[in-house]
């Protein structure tokens, strides 16, 4: 176990990253609009970050994550580097402080059980964690480069497919993040969805990075295998293609690169725009956003007569954007009245007002407990039982508190209420349908598209 803090040296953060390549792919104007725009870090955002730093440190000194409990990932101001310490360690002074908690611990140790099975899976040549390749050869950009979670190489599955894998570990829960995109389309002929799998893009940028570090003379590998690890989602997504397939890709990328520089274009999409540092402040967003909201028209009143609006299905996939466009408008305005600015609107201007009043709590809970505990006793506390995912933490670690054997006996009586509400997904989800109250009518003609008229 490392006595002395240990330090992770990040030195290239590259304008045409690889974790951004799948929105300045598609809105190439995104990297000359955000130019020079702070890239304010939040709480998920160093959350993840902790959590990389401490998968990162168990899969080098071969270490459990749970023997981290209680440290603490530091970050410094500026471009320096993030911190691991002891809490014991004099640690001097950091902008952000997360400590490792109970659930950075779960995150971090399926994803380290996860490579170490696959490391044991496979014949492989070599495992390494957080490597930098790099990715100048695809964006153009002199000495980029990106840095992977993990890679095993030299994974050989028959005579002629010998493979390189690449595992990233994403530690968010607000967008499912899938090994390859799906593209998918609606066929008018055939009346049905089909959908066309493509590499991640970001996966894509670390794999061809890799290839060159790996495999400079292209005769090595024939193919490469992207894997996406999501623990707080439950979710692992991988995609396999030919090293020809994967620089198809790589291609698409080095054009959508040159665009960047050459024919930037701006092309709001809630993916695109919701980690853009330029959203607040991006005009063509605002007037997608309005478009979506007016049906296009400025003028309200000539939308509300006689012109057709998309369709129910067209409006939902807008929802999104729309949402966190105006959490970002509400955000701007609490920011700028805060700030003593004003800001007026077509009703007048506004202003800040109090609050509403939090929950009431005990300030000081040992004087309470001791006045409750003279006067009613045993009254002053509740006693609760702790549900099946507080079972289930206890059951984690190198000495659980709860055996496997008692979680399977514990098990035949967790029972779960039935969803309250199905969820909207696309006809090409491969969850199967639930029953609707149209099913039976089979032989009925089918409605027509719902719009607003
Ligand atoms: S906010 Fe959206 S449209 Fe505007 S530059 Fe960023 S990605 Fe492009």
């Amino acid at each position: 176990m490392r006595t002395a803090p240990l330090r992770i040296t990040k030195v290239v953060h590259a304008i045409l990253g690889a974790s951004s390549s799948k929105r300045w792919s598609s809105c190439t104007a995104s990297p000359s609009h955000s130019f020079g725009k702070s890239n304010t870090t939040n709480p998920a955002a160093r959350w993840g970050t902790a959590c990389h730093l401490l998968s990162d440190t168990c899969l080098k000194d071969k270490t459990e994550p749970s023997i981290y409990l209680g440290w603490v990932v530091g970050f410094p101001k500026g471009d320096l580097a993030e911190v691991l310490f002891d809490p014991m360690f004099d640690s001097g002074d950091f902008e952000f402080e997360v400590p490792i908690d109970d659930e950075q611990i779960e995150c971090a140790t399926t994803f380290v059980m996860f490579c170490r099975d696959l490391r044991n899976s496979v014949d492989a040549e070599f495992m390494y964690s957080e490597v930098s390749v790099p990715i100048d050869h695809i964006t153009k950009e002199e000495g980029a480069t990106g840095y992977l979670d993990l890679i095993i190489g030299g994974v050989r599955r028959s005579p002629t497919h010998n493979e390189l894998i690449v595992v990233d570990l994403k530690g968010g829960t607000g967008v499912k993040v899938d090994a390859c995109d799906t593209i998918t389309a609606y066929d008018p002929v055939f009346c049905v969805d089909y959908s066309t799998p493509q590499i991640n893009t970001q996966i894509a940028m670390y794999l061809s990075g890799a290839l060159r570090k790996y495999d400079p003379t292209g005769t090595i590998y024939t193919h490469v295998r992207g894997i996406i690890v999501q623990p707080r989602l439950n979710h692992i997504s991988e995609y396999v293609c030919t090293v020809a397939e994967l620089n198809e890709t790589i291609q698409f990328l080095r054009e959508r690169a040159d665009d960047t520089r050459d024919n930037p274009v701006f092309a709001p999409s809630y993916e695109a725009c919701m980690f853009c540092r330029a959203k607040d402040d991006c005009g063509a967003r605002d007037r997608s956003v309005i478009r979506d909201v007016t049906g296009g028209f400025e003028d309200l009143s000539a939308g509300l007569s006689d012109t057709p609006l998309p369709s129910l299905g067209v409006i939902y996939e807008h929802i999104p954007m729309i949402e966190d466009w105006c959490n970002g408008k509400r955000r701007m305005v609490m920011n700028e009245l805060q700030a003593g600015r004003q800001v007026i609107g077509a009703k007048g201007s506004y202003k800040l007002i109090p609050g509403q009043q939090g929950d009431r709590k005990w300030h000081n809970e040992t004087s309470v407990e001791f006045i409750l505990n003279s006067s009613i006793g045993e009254k002053a506390f509740t006693k609760k039982l702790i549900g099946p995912a507080g079972v289930e933490k206890l059951t984690k670690g190198k000495w659980p508190a709860v055996t496997k054997a008692l979680w399977a006996e514990l098990n035949k009586y967790i029972t779960r209420a039935d969803p309250s509400q199905p969820r909207i997904a696309l006809s090409t989800d491969p969850a199967p349908a639930v029953a609707s109250a149209l099913d039976g009518f089979e032989d009925s003609q089918p409605t027509a598209e719902v719009g607003f008229t």
